[in-house]
Protein backbone atom coordinates (compact mmCIF):
# COMPACT_ATOMS: atom_id res chain seq x y z
CA UNK A 1 0.00 0.00 0.00
CA UNK A 2 2.62 2.74 -0.95
CA UNK A 3 2.72 5.02 -2.91
CA UNK A 4 1.42 8.98 -3.27
CA UNK A 5 -2.07 9.79 -4.73
CA UNK A 6 -2.28 10.61 -8.19
CA UNK A 7 -4.36 13.55 -9.21
CA UNK A 8 -5.17 11.84 -12.68
CA UNK A 9 -6.86 8.88 -11.90
CA UNK A 10 -9.88 8.24 -13.70
CA UNK A 11 -12.73 9.05 -10.09
CA UNK A 12 -9.94 13.06 -9.79
CA UNK A 13 -11.38 13.54 -13.32
CA UNK A 14 -14.87 12.53 -12.97
CA UNK A 15 -15.00 15.15 -10.06
CA UNK A 16 -13.21 17.49 -11.99
CA UNK A 17 -15.91 17.15 -14.54
CA UNK A 18 -12.88 16.02 -17.27
CA UNK A 19 -14.81 12.39 -18.01
CA UNK A 20 -18.39 11.72 -18.04
CA UNK A 21 -20.37 9.82 -14.97
CA UNK A 22 -23.97 9.32 -14.25
CA UNK A 23 -24.59 10.74 -10.95
CA UNK A 24 -27.12 8.77 -8.58
CA UNK A 25 -26.64 10.90 -5.94
CA UNK A 26 -24.45 13.92 -4.62
CA UNK A 27 -23.82 16.60 -1.84
CA UNK A 28 -20.92 18.78 -1.48
CA UNK A 29 -18.95 15.75 0.16
CA UNK A 30 -20.19 12.78 -1.90
CA UNK A 31 -20.70 11.44 -5.28
CA UNK A 32 -22.94 8.58 -6.25
CA UNK A 33 -22.20 7.33 -9.71
CA UNK A 34 -22.96 4.41 -12.13
CA UNK A 35 -19.96 1.87 -12.33
CA UNK A 36 -19.03 1.55 -16.38
CA UNK A 37 -18.24 -1.89 -16.29
CA UNK A 38 -21.83 -2.84 -13.83
CA UNK A 39 -20.95 -6.51 -12.13
CA UNK A 40 -24.84 -6.68 -12.14
CA UNK A 41 -28.04 -4.25 -12.97
CA UNK A 42 -27.74 -1.27 -10.97
CA UNK A 43 -23.72 -1.23 -9.81
CA UNK A 44 -23.04 2.05 -7.92
CA UNK A 45 -19.96 3.99 -6.84
CA UNK A 46 -19.57 5.94 -3.91
CA UNK A 47 -16.59 8.67 -3.62
CA UNK A 48 -15.32 11.50 -1.27
CA UNK A 49 -15.20 14.61 -3.78
CA UNK A 50 -12.60 16.32 -1.04
CA UNK A 51 -10.16 13.63 0.13
CA UNK A 52 -7.42 12.48 -1.97
CA UNK A 53 -6.96 9.31 0.55
CA UNK A 54 -6.68 6.35 -1.97
CA UNK A 55 -7.71 3.55 0.11
CA UNK A 56 -9.27 3.01 3.56
CA UNK A 57 -5.95 3.11 5.51
CA UNK A 58 -5.21 7.04 4.18
CA UNK A 59 -9.31 8.18 4.59
CA UNK A 60 -9.66 10.95 7.33
CA UNK A 61 -12.21 8.92 10.09
CA UNK A 62 -14.90 12.13 9.46
CA UNK A 63 -14.57 11.58 5.54
CA UNK A 64 -15.01 8.01 6.35
CA UNK A 65 -18.32 8.78 8.53
CA UNK A 66 -19.77 10.75 5.58
CA UNK A 67 -19.01 8.09 3.16
CA UNK A 68 -20.77 5.27 4.97
CA UNK A 69 -23.56 7.64 5.30
CA UNK A 70 -24.00 8.16 1.73
CA UNK A 71 -23.16 4.54 0.99
CA UNK A 72 -26.32 3.46 3.22
CA UNK A 73 -28.44 6.31 1.67
CA UNK A 74 -27.36 4.93 -1.97
CA UNK A 75 -27.73 1.44 -0.94
CA UNK A 76 -31.61 2.31 0.52
CA UNK A 77 -32.69 4.14 -2.77
CA UNK A 78 -30.95 1.25 -4.87
CA UNK A 79 -33.08 -1.09 -3.21
CA UNK A 80 -36.43 0.58 -3.35
CA UNK A 81 -35.41 1.37 -7.02
CA UNK A 82 -34.10 -2.57 -7.93
CA UNK A 83 -35.45 -4.17 -5.26
CA UNK A 84 -32.57 -6.87 -5.18
CA UNK A 85 -32.22 -10.10 -3.14
CA UNK A 86 -29.41 -8.67 -2.19
CA UNK A 87 -26.67 -5.89 -2.23
CA UNK A 88 -22.60 -6.54 -1.76
CA UNK A 89 -20.77 -3.38 -0.06
CA UNK A 90 -17.28 -3.91 -1.10
CA UNK A 91 -14.19 -2.08 -1.43
CA UNK A 92 -10.33 -3.24 -1.94
CA UNK A 93 -7.10 -1.92 -1.22
CA UNK A 94 -4.20 -1.84 -3.32
CA UNK A 95 -3.40 -3.84 -6.53
CA UNK A 96 -2.92 -6.69 -4.76
CA UNK A 97 -6.33 -5.89 -2.89
CA UNK A 98 -8.05 -6.21 -6.10
CA UNK A 99 -8.25 -2.34 -6.40
CA UNK A 100 -7.97 -0.83 -9.43
CA UNK A 101 -8.08 2.72 -9.24
CA UNK A 102 -6.66 4.50 -6.49
CA UNK A 103 -8.97 6.97 -5.38
CA UNK A 104 -11.31 5.48 -2.25
CA UNK A 105 -14.29 4.16 -3.85
CA UNK A 106 -16.84 1.44 -2.20
CA UNK A 107 -18.32 -1.06 -4.53
CA UNK A 108 -22.92 -1.09 -4.07
CA UNK A 109 -23.45 -4.32 -6.08
CA UNK A 110 -27.37 -5.30 -6.58
CA UNK A 111 -27.73 -9.36 -6.60
CA UNK A 112 -30.66 -11.56 -7.18
CA UNK A 113 -30.74 -14.83 -5.96
CA UNK A 114 -31.79 -16.13 -9.85
CA UNK A 115 -28.82 -13.96 -11.14
CA UNK A 116 -25.06 -15.69 -11.67
CA UNK A 117 -22.64 -13.57 -9.75
CA UNK A 118 -20.36 -12.13 -12.28
CA UNK A 119 -18.27 -10.61 -10.37
P1 LIG B 1 -11.76 -1.33 -8.00
O1 LIG B 1 -11.34 -2.66 -8.50
O2 LIG B 1 -10.63 -0.31 -8.03
O3 LIG B 1 -12.42 -1.39 -6.66
O4 LIG B 1 -12.89 -0.86 -8.97
C1 LIG B 1 -12.82 0.23 -9.84
C2 LIG B 1 -14.17 0.32 -10.51
O5 LIG B 1 -14.21 1.49 -11.30
C3 LIG B 1 -14.49 -0.86 -11.46
O6 LIG B 1 -15.70 -1.48 -11.05
C4 LIG B 1 -14.61 -0.19 -12.82
O7 LIG B 1 -15.63 -0.77 -13.60
C5 LIG B 1 -14.93 1.24 -12.48
N1 LIG B 1 -14.49 2.21 -13.46
C6 LIG B 1 -13.28 2.23 -14.09
N2 LIG B 1 -13.22 3.28 -14.93
C7 LIG B 1 -14.39 3.93 -14.82
C8 LIG B 1 -14.91 5.11 -15.44
O8 LIG B 1 -14.29 5.75 -16.27
N3 LIG B 1 -16.17 5.48 -15.08
C9 LIG B 1 -16.91 4.79 -14.16
N4 LIG B 1 -18.14 5.25 -13.89
N5 LIG B 1 -16.43 3.68 -13.56
C10 LIG B 1 -15.20 3.26 -13.88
Amino acid sequence: LTGTYDPDNIFARILRGEVPSVTVWEDDHVLAFMDVFPQSEGHVLVISKTSTARNLLEIEAEVLTRLMAAVQRTARAVERALSPDGLSVMQFNGEAGGQTVFHLHVHIIPRWADRPMDG
